[in-house]
């Protein structure tokens, strides 16, 4: 059976990505502040199981465990020498729970550091890093890359010119997140959801979106009103994808505690649906119960 590529199926209706890789990685006994990363080399079938249990409820795509596996992040675990083979193995192991009907994307996150002046890294030295990490999540066998959780639009820009130096017709998605600030919503940056959209789309994703961020679910459906609103004015042909959080987190004994339901998880991915967003999924404290909640909810895959 030949698969449908990537590009193309993103753009025939609903398209559901997975949710947290994190959340279920601390529900499987992995220790806070552990190199999650790390955990495709040393605890494979953890990072398995946790792609095959959304692909069982009824995601289309799901992430590599590589959120944290830029050279920038590594090294605060003592692995930046490490990119290649993190990156590589955990694409694999995602293909392999994928299978060559569902898709893999390969993630990319932040550095957690800044561009000078304001912090210390340069731009070359970044775009080389996401290049390498971009590179190696290829050759592990991915359909394309999802660079999330950007705050800074300059750092956003790099990363987004350097996986496309190497993913070839790969494609990307690209999400910022945002917390409600007054009225509005901006990045921990300062970035409006009107300059985001417009930059990220200048520099020729597939996809532009949200995820993360601190806001309730009635604020990312008020978020993703804005999204649909700042691409109409672009009259650009992208496409918007969303990953809410589980709500509000609450900070219990110096942890986040996510509360939402799946089924209230699933009546906000109604909504936002109905706004014409057809890439969905989730971010902090989502988990395979939210995603089939999501899917049951939007009726996926009965036609
Ligand atoms: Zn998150």
């Amino acid at each position: 059976m030949t698969r449908t590529s990537l590009k193309e199926r993103i753009k025939q209706g609903l398209f559901l990505l997975d949710g947290a890789m994190g959340t279920e990685l601390i529900a499987r006994g992995v220790e806070v502040g552990k190199c999650n990363d790390y955990l495709n080399i040393d605890s494979p079938n953890i990072v398995f199981d946790i792609h095959r249990a959304y692909l069982e409820a009824g995601s289309d795509a799901v992430l590599t465990n590589t959120f944290g596996a830029n050279k920038f992040a590594l090294a605060r675990h003592g692995f930046s020498d490490k990119v290649k083979e993190i990156n590589k193995a955990a694409a694999k192991i995602a293909r392999r729970a994928a299978g060559e009907e569902k898709y893999v994307l390969g993630d990319i996150g932040p550095s957690g550091d800044f561009l000078q002046p304001l912090g210390n890294l340069e731009p070359e030295e970044l775009k080389e890093a996401f290049a390498e990490q971009a590179k190696a999540l290829s050759v592990g066998g991915v359909d394309g890359f999802i660079i999330e959780t950007m705050t800074a639009l300059d750092e956003f820009a790099i990363a987004i010119e350097a996986v496309k130096s190497v993913g070839g017709e790969l494609p990307v998605f690209a999400s910022m997140a945002f917390d409600k600030a007054g009225d509005d919503y901006r990045t921990m940056m300062g970035v409006d959801v009107e300059a985001a959209v417009s930059k990220i789309a200048s520099l020729g994703v597939n996809a532009v979106g949200f995820n993360c961020g601190t806001t309730s679910l009635d604020e990312y459906v008020e978020l993703a009103g804005k999204y649909v609103s700042a691409v109409k004015l672009l009259g650009k042909d992208v496409l918007i994808f969303a990953e809410p959080n589980a709500g509000k987190p609450e900070l219990v004994d110096g942890g986040a505690v996510y509360r939402v339901t799946p089924e209230d998880f699933a009546s906000a991915a109604e909504k936002i649906h109905s706004l014409g967003i057809n890439i969905i999924g989730g971010c902090c404290g989502t988990g395979p119960g939210h995603i089939a909640a999501v899917s049951k909810k939007l009726q996926h895959g009965n036609g």
